[in-house]
C-alpha cells in the first residue's frame, strides 16, 4: 500500500524532470521528464516499474508539461492520483535560504529577488511552483536549494577579494551548488564508515555533467570549488572552471568577442568537450583512448590534474580528512577516472585497490585498501533527497538532520 506518496519537480529551462516517491516504502513509484519545451516539439518520458512511455504534449512551455503530468497520475490506477506534498529543486536561495523551506507567499517573493543571481534557473523553477500551486491548491509544496548546502561557508571563504562593495550592495560572492547532493553523499559516507557525526572531515566530489567538490566537516559545508555562479572550479562537460579573469579582456582585445559571446563560450564550448574537440561526454572520451585519440587524451589530463588540485586544496581547508567520496555519472561509474585521481593523491594518504574500484560500477563502496585513507564511491539521489525534504517539512514535525 502507498501511504506517503512524494512529488519531485526539477522544473529547468528546456526540460522539466520528476519522481514520485513513496517515502514509507522507500520506492521509487514513478519518474520522467518533459523535453523540448517551447520548441513545438515538446514530449513527455515516463516510466513506472515494467511500464512507460513518451507522450507529446501540446507545448504550452511547462505549464503543458505539469498539466500532462496531472493528467497522467490521474489517468495511472497504480499510482495516487494526489500527492501529499511536492518538493521542488530551486536552484538558488542566495543568502535569504540556509535550509529547504514550506513555499508560501514570502518564500515565493524571495525567490524572485534570487533571480538576478540565476536569471536561466530561477525564473523556471518559479515558473514550476506557481503552476502545481494552481494544479494542486490543497498539497502543501516545499522549495529545497542547491546553494543552501554552503552557507555555513565562513567570510574567508565565500568572499572574493574585490571592492567589498560589490558584495554588500550587488551579492557578489562565492555561494556554491549541488548542495543537495554533497549534503546527502556525506551523511551517506559518514554513516558507511562509520564515523564520528560531530567530529569528522570529508571531500565530496560531484562529477556529472557540471562538477562541483565540497568540503564537509562535522556535517557542515566549509568550502566548495564552484562560486557566485556554476561556473567557477572544476572542469566540466563543456564549462571550463577556473580560468584568469584577464581573459576577458584578451578575447575582447584580439577576436573582438563580446562578453556575451564570451560568457558563451565559458559555459557551452569549454571543459572535456572544448579542449578534446570530441565531446562533452566523458564514456565517449575514455572509449577514445583506446584510439588513441590525442584530444580526449588532453581533456581526461586536464579534468583528472585539476580534480586532484582542488581536492588538496579543499583537504587544507578542512583540516583533516576521513574520506573522499566520489558521486555523480562519471564519479559512480567511471574506475578508470577514479583510478587516475587517487593516483595523484598519494600525497594524503590514497592508494586505490584496482579490484574494489572496477567491483564498484555504480554501486556504493570503498574503493582503496585497507592501509589508506579511504576513497569511496556513493550514488547520489538528489531526488530522493528533495523528497525527504518535503515530507519532513510538510508531515513530520522533527527533523533528522
Ligand atoms: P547530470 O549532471 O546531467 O545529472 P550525470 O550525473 O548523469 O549528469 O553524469 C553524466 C556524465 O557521466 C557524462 O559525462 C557521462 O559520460 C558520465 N558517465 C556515465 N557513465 C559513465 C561511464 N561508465 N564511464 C565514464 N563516464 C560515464
Amino acid at each position: 500500500m502507498i501511504v506517503t506518496p512524494v512529488l519531485v519537480i526539477n522544473s529547468g529551462s528546456s526540460s522539466l524532470k520528476f519522481s514520485l516517491f513513496d517515502m514509507a516504502s522507500d520506492q521509487e513509484l514513478l519518474s520522467g521528464q518533459a523535453e523540448r519545451l517551447n520548441t513545438g516539439e515538446a514530449s513527455l518520458r515516463w516510466r513506472s516499474g515494467q511500464q512507460g512511455d513518451t507522450l507529446s504534449i501540446p507545448d504550452e512551455g511547462h505549464a503543458g508539461a505539469l498539466k500532462a503530468l496531472y493528467q497522467l497520475l490521474l489517468s495511472l490506477d497504480h499510482l495516487p492520483s494526489t500527492p501529499l506534498s511536492i518538493g521542488h529543486r530551486v536552484v538558488h536561495g542566495g543568502e535569504t535560504f540556509s535550509d529547504s523551506v514550506v513555499i508560501n507567499e514570502n518564500v515565493i517573493r524571495a525567490i524572485e529577488q534570487c533571480s538576478r543571481l540565476a536569471p536561466l534557473h530561477n525564473p523556471a523553477n518559479l515558473l514550476g511552483i506557481q503552476v502545481m500551486q494552481k494544479l494542486y491548491p490543497d498539497v502543501p509544496q516545499v522549495a529545497v536549494f542547491d546553494t543552501a548546502f554552503h552557507q555555513t561557508l565562513k567570510p574567508e571563504s565565500f568572499l572574493y577579494p574585490l571592492p567589498w562593495s560589490l558584495y554588500e550592495e550587488q551579492g557578489v560572492r562565492r555561494y556554491g551548488f549541488h548542495g543537495t547532493s554533497h549534503r546527502y553523499v556525506s551523511q551517506k559516507a559518514v554513516d558507511r564508515l562509520k564515523l564520528d557525526p560531530d567530529q569528522h572531515g570529508l571531500v565530496c566530489a560531484h562529477l556529472g555533467n557540471g562538477c562541483s567538490a565540497a568540503a564537509v566537516r562535522n556535517g557542515l559545508s566549509v568550502d566548495t570549488t564552484m562560486g557566485m555562479t556554476p561556473l567557477e572550479g572544476l572542469v566540466m562537460g563543456t564549462r571550463s572552471g577556473d580560468v584568469d579573469p584577464g581573459l576577458h579582456e584578451y578575447l575582447s582585445d584580439r577576436l573582438g568577442w563580446s562578453l556575451t559571446e564570451i560568457t558563451e563560450m565559458l559555459n557551452r564550448r569549454s571543459g572535456l568537450l572544448g579542449l578534446s574537440g570530441l565531446s562533452n561526454d566523458m564514456r565517449t572520451l575514455v572509449e577514445a583512448l583506446d584510439a588513441e585519440h590525442e584530444g580526449a587524451r588532453r581533456a581526461i589530463d586536464v579534468f583528472c590534474f585539476r580534480l586532484a588540485r582542488q581536492i588538496g586544496a579543499l583537504a587544507t581547508s578542512l583540516g583533516r580528512l576521513d574520506a573522499l567520496v566520489f558521486t555523480g555519472g562519471i564519479g559512480e561509474h567511471s574506475a578508470f577516472i577514479r583510478q587516475n585521481v587517487l593516483d595523484r593523491l598519494g600525497l594524503l594518504g590514497f592508494v586505490c585497490d584496482a579490484n574494489l574500484n572496477e567491483q564498484h560500477g555504480g554501486n556504493s563502496g570503498v574503493i582503496t585498501t585497507s592501509t589508506s585513507t579511504p576513497a569511496l564511491v556513493i550514488a547520489t539521489r538528489e531526488e530522493w533527497m528533495i523528497a525527504r525534504d518535503a515530507q519532513q517539512l510538510t508531515f513530520l514535525p522533527i527533523r533528522d538532520n
